[in-house]
């Protein structure tokens, strides 16, 4: 099939075409610079889909240009789903196939580095080694040994985070729609989720996107959480209202943040912009505090992701080129 490859970078180009070649019936899979959008979905034109990233605007404007252009078939390659206008995407016939799973070690051993680095310092203490500053002041840690830790959201990705942190010999509380049973054989304790906010020394999010979950974190869950809490968000930016972050970091509220994911992330991520002056104060201000660490979405980022990511992305291209339904599409007839 025909495919335009949009948001391409050289590592995405290196790994869908080596995850190609080893197909039966290859791709031909046309590599765009472009990030999706309205304005640039005519270069879509004379393909039969589009592959598209976790920043790609999949909204109305884009879906209908793709539609006219006679694009039937988004192929995500990513697990969220939250860039796509899922009602605009139903009523224009489209079929949206995403990439569920590709290594949950990734982003949970990324969050846990962010966990370690923030906990130790070490953003600090790698800067003040270099210029020769060797004293400690301002780099105390506590023990993870014994502190509590709130994973929000036990799906994979969570429950590879909390199976961690109980490494660590951390007490785990949990808080989810639906209870993860491997996690309860575990001994993580499932609680409603203002507890887990309120005994919590460390709150991980690992939830999707969604309208119930946007602002999880706002002026009132900070209100309940303990003096000095350690929030990480390495799932999605909308996650947090910023504003009450940025004020409960002012505080003290928040003794530590860390994130790879930003609600505004689409116009910075992914791109260099060292020789720019960035335009968004609300980053700017996050980036001023001593106790933030800011990864610009790499939690995926690993070799065996982005193999995994390729091969699943080009099968569940097939499996629609075969006629066959794809455990990987995203149910649009269950939308409400
Ligand atoms: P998953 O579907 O396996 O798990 C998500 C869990 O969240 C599920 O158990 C679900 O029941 C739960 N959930 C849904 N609504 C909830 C709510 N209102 N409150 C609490 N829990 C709720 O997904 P996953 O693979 O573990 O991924 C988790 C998130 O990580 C994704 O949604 C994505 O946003 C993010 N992610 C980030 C990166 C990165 O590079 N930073 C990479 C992959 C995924």
């Amino acid at each position: 099939m025909k495919i335009a490859v949009f948001s391409t970078k050289p590592y995405d180009e290196r790994f869908l075409t080596a995850a190609n070649a080893k197909l039966e019936s290859p791709h031909a899979l046309h590599f765009l610079e472009a990030r999706l959008n309205a304005d640039a979905a005519p270069l879509a034109a004379g393909h039969k889909a589009v592959c598209a990233f976790v920043n790609d605007q999949l909204n109305r404007p884009t879906l209908e240009a793709l539609a006219a252009g006679g694009i039937k078939l988004i192929a995500l390659r990513c697990a969220g789903f939250n860039q796509v206008d899922l009602h605009a995407a139903r009523e224009l016939g489209f079929t949206i196939l995403r990439v569920p799973a590709y290594s949950p070690y990734s982003v949970a051993e990324h969050t846990v580095g962010l966990i370690l680095a923030l906990n130790r310092r070490l953003h600090r203490a790698y800067n003040r080694v270099r210029e020769g500053n060797f004293a400690l002041d301002g780099l105390l840690g506590f023990d993870l040994h014994g502190s509590t830790v709130g994973i929000v959201g036990t799906g994979k990705i969570g429950a590879v985070t909390a199976g961690i942190m109980q490494g660590f010999g951390c007490k785990v509380l949990a808080f989810d729609v639906h209870q993860n049973p491997e996690c309860v054989q575990r001994g993580m304790a499932y609680v409603p989720l203002d507890e887990l906010f309120k005994q919590s020394d460390i709150i991980s999010l690992h939830c999707p996107l969604t309208p119930q979950t946007q602002h999880l974190i706002n002026a009132r869950s900070l209100a309940m959480m303990k003096k000095g809490v350690m929030v990480i968000n390495t799932s999605r930016g909308g996650l947090l209202d910023t504003h009450a972050v940025i004020h409960a970091l002012k505080s003290g509220k928040i003794g530590y943040l860390g994130l790879d994911v930003y609600e505004q992330e689409a116009d910075l991520f992914f791109e260099d912009l060292s020789n720019t002056i960035i335009q968004d104060d609300v980053f700017q201000r996050l980036q001023t505090f001593p106790n933030v660490l800011i990864t610009g979405h790499q939690a995926f980022f690993t070799t065996q992701a982005l193999e995994n990511i390729a091969r699943t992305t080009l099968e569940n291209i097939s499996c629609y080129e075969r006629g066959e339904a794809s455990p990987n599409a995203v149910p649009l007839d269950k939308l409400r």
